[in-house]
């Protein structure tokens, strides 16, 4: 097994790309989902069933597993891939956005961030380099540099600011981080929905040289359309033969348009935290359980679908423990809305390398637009 962090590029479909991320702990066919394992678990799953979903790499949190049970105990423990019993690579986030967003009495200087844990107030301290020491201590695979994800919507010299100060951030991550086999640094680029901002902070980080580059600040609140028109140029400011991933995203169009934008990797909670709130992601666009119609329906969530839930279950069964609150229906559900966003990346990826892309997203605009499947 190569132990050297790698990204080849097989095929290419207009902007879009499909290739493989080289780990230490693996491969990462990309483009990728990667589904959240925000506490050192992807919730009402085990591991070996979200890696036969298809998932080659997980996320896990900086911000919670810092503050519970800390870096240093997991550490000692084994790393994170041992803690949790997961093989396969883990990227991890690098706290700044959980900050920002979870903890209170947040103070940002040019040092770093002093916050107070959501859990149990106390103070802790992040910054570049303690950013770079828990996700070492973690035993990521792919390390985020810390940043600021700059709130929406902010005008030019506000996020111009921001972003200027997320680029000094990336070059101490740089120089924090400890290089070891198969292990990568992602720089991130921000600059909100400002063409101009966005191409500086490419160059800074360009500059700097990252193993791979992420596009932050989207899917905080702009939409679709202004996310979409960053996408249009900002995949083509990073340089072409390092993975792109867009943080945070998304809905199942999100990801088709971005993949069609040249990007390569994504995480979001959604399939997950749905899937706990009786929300199913099918072909034919978003199902909600827990409604009435569904009550007496024999038929399975997706007949197409070859997840355990559409093979064993019926509708009206998914209904029914979710109305019960019974825990195997935040189990079913969540496993089949993984295995939804892990055959979406499975077309696309055999899409792009068939050179068929376009006619692939055609199809899965008419699937969803013909919605769900008629009341019995
Ligand atoms: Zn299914």
């Amino acid at each position: 097994m190569s132990t050297e962090f790698s990204f080849t590029i097989a095929a290419t479909d207009g902007a879009a790309r499909t290739g493989t991320i080289q780990t230490a702990h693996g491969a990462i066919r990309t483009p990728a989902f990667m589904p959240v394992g925000t506490a050192g678990t992807v919730k009402a799953m085990l591991p070996e069933s979200v890696q036969s979903t298809g998932a080659d790499c997980i996320l896990g949190n900086t911000y919670h597993l810092m503050l519970r049970p800390g870096a240093e105990r997991i550490e000692r423990l084994g790393g994170l891939h041992r803690f949790m019993g997961w093989s396969g690579p883990i990227l991890t986030d690098s706290g700044g956005f959980q900050v920002m967003s979870l903890s209170e009495l947040r103070r940002i200087t040019e040092d770093g961030v002093e916050f107070s844990s959501h859990i149990d107030g106390r103070r802790h301290w992040l910054s570049p380099e303690s950013s770079m020491e828990i996700q070492r201590a973690l035993g990521s695979d792919i390390t985020m540099a810390f940043d600021e994800c700059t709130s929406f919507p902010a005008d030019e010299e506000t996020a111009s600011r921001s972003m200027r100060l997320s680029m000094r951030w990336a070059k101490r991550s740089r120089e924090a981080f400890t290089e070891r086999p198969g292990h990568a640094l992602f720089g991130i680029q921000q600059g909100s929905l400002f063409h101009d901002l966005r191409a500086e902070s490419a160059e800074a980080l360009t500059a700097i040289s990252f193993d791979g580059y992420a596009i932050g600040g989207l899917a905080v609140g702009e939409g679709q359309e202004a996310m979409f028109g960053v996408l249009d140029y900002a995949p083509g400011q990073l340089p072409q033969e390092r993975p792109r991933y867009l943080m945070g995203v998304g809905k199942p169009d999100d990801i088709v348009g971005a993949v069609s934008r040249g990007i390569d990797m994504f995480d979001c909670v959604l399939p997950t935290r749905s899937g706990r709130t009786g929300q199913a992601f099918t072909r034919r666009g978003a199902v909600n359980i827990r409604n009435a119609r569904h009550r007496d329906d024999p038929r399975p969530l997706d007949e197409d679908c070859a997840c355990p839930c559409c093979r064993g279950y019926s509708r009206a069964y998914l209904h029914h423990v979710f109305r019960a609150g019974e825990i195997i229906a935040s189990m079913l559900l969540t496993w089949h809305n993984l295995h939804y966003y892990q055959e979406l990346m499975a077309g696309l990826r055999d899409a792009i390398g068939g050179g068929r892309l376009s006619a692939f997203m055609a199809e899965f605009e008419t699937l969803r637009a013909a919605g769900d499947i008629e009341p019995l």
